[in-house]
């Protein structure tokens, strides 16, 4: 049997990358798309605004050089990619092959520079659980997945102890790139790469969620209150049960604090068992 899309097909996967992607650069602050050689970085610019525009661009060089983002292609694919709403979530409207697409090609932040492999997650896109960490490190770098490194092998062991596979789960990140030198996301970081997590959250649907560590327990939920507080008692995430619990990193430093974890994990695997019976 063929299963290779039809054309059609293929030119309405493009359109709806281009349009995600055209809408996340509005979302975040780009007016113009270079349609000529990239400009070189200013060393002071920090966003994807500044990266993306020339330096000391005069109106002749940026009438040259830059199109709006709404003109950069014809009038029919034009007419294709403009929403008839425009949506809160620029990714809202993508599956999760599309969101992948365009994660793996994302600018937004200064994080992409220094990045070997997007890490955008992976599992059962079905799973009734699924695991939130903060970051990729240098493994998950290299490699383009997350948690495989020696915190993803304790988690696969958390996981197998749980009475699972890791493919049986789904792993994503709050962040889908490498902070240099493994360095804490900023916030600027977070508010940019969010949208990817919120998507793929919506997409898989878990029955519950465990957020790894400080970072992926406090931006799923919106707060400041340290994981020691966080953990070992439910919370709810649009809807969805979260079980914040100490981050496999911590727990090779803090092997003491393994107890604790698989006390969060028991809550976990009965709350999973009780909502399939
Ligand atoms: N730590 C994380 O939070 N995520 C990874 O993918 C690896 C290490």
């Amino acid at each position: 049997m063929n299963h290779s899309p039809s054309p059609r097909d293929e030119l309405r996967l493009l359109a709806n990358h281009l349009r995600a992607y055209l809408e996340a650069l509005g979302v975040w602050g780009v007016e113009h798309i270079p349609t000529a050689p990239p400009p070189v970085a200013r060393s002071t610019g920090t966003g994807v605004a500044q990266t993306l525009r020339p330096a000391e661009p005069s109106p002749a060089h940026l009438a040259t050089e830059c199109s709006p983002v709404q003109s950069a292609v014809s009038p029919e694919v034009q007419e294709m990619l403009l929403p008839s709403q425009p949506t809160s979530n620029p990714l809202a409207t993508l599956s999760l092959p599309e969101l992948e697409a365009v994660a793996k090609s994302c600018i937004a932040c200064r994080l992409h520079q220094g990045r070997a492999h997007v890490v955008f997650g992976m599992g059962n896109p079905h799973a009734e659980l699924m695991f939130v960490g903060e970051a990729p490190g240098r493994d998950e770098d290299l490699h383009g997945e997350p948690f495989v490194g020696r915190a993803g092998q304790l988690l696969t062991r958390i996981i197998e102890a749980m009475g699972m596979k890791r493919q049986d789960v789904y792993i994503a990140n709050v962040i889908k790139c490498r902070p240099p030198n493994n360095r804490n996301p900023e916030a600027d970081e977070i508010a940019r790469c969010e949208p990817y997590l919120i998507r793929q959250i919506a997409l898989v649907q878990p029955r519950l969620i465990v957020a790894l560590g400080t970072f992926g327990a406090q931006t799923l939920l919106k707060t400041k209150l340290p994981i020691s507080q966080l953990r070992g008692r439910f919370h709810t995430y649009q809807g969805v049960k979260l079980m914040p619990t100490f981050h496999p990193a911590f727990l090779l430093r803090n092997p003491e604090r393994k107890r604790a974890v698989w006390e969060d994990m028991q809550m976990v695997q009965r709350e999973l068992r009780q909502a399939s019976t």
